[in-house]
């Protein structure tokens, strides 16, 4: 099923911003799949990846319509030094200041059961991440092919 907005056959790209156009970029990138198709993954799936490296690493564009996901070198290093990092941050002092308002625990107890989730956290969402920052950026800078 492709995935276009109404009364268009162009790329969701050219189209205005839209309430349904943010609602289906963000979509796609919760689905890990391409930002202007929709169908195209974005990730080699899991059981293709052969080492931990591929398993973070975005293939380098859409076979079915030639967008390029990372446009120039570093292009995800504010995905993930910012918007991973913030959200962990954010997630761990929520999570620490639940534990230690709600639970009786040693200061080693709480960065136990603080850190271990958040390692897990910040490890399992950067294909995520990395999506929904391209997705984003794709929505708000569109950008064509030379
Ligand atoms: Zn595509």
């Amino acid at each position: 099923m492709t995935e276009q907005l109404p009364d268009s056959g162009r790329s969701a790209a050219s189209d205005p911003l839209t309430a349904q156009k943010i609602w289906l970029y963000l979509k796609r990138s919760a689905r890990l799949r391409c930002p202007v198709c929709g169908r195209s993954p974005l990730f080699l799936p899991a059981r293709r990846t052969e080492s931990i490296p591929d398993w973070f690493a975005m293939l380098p564009g859409c076979p079915r319509c030639g967008y390029r996901y990372e446009r120039e070198p570093g292009y995800f290093l504010f995905a993930l030094w910012l918007v991973n990092f913030g959200m962990v941050t954010f997630v761990g002092l929520g999570l620490l200041l639940a534990l230690d308002r709600f639970f009786t625990l040693s200061t080693a107890q709480l960065m136990f059961f603080t850190l271990v989730p958040l390692w897990v956290l910040g490890i399992a969402s950067v294909r995520h991440i990395k999506a929904f920052f391209l997705a984003v950026d794709h929505l708000i800078h569109p950008h064509e092919e030379e």
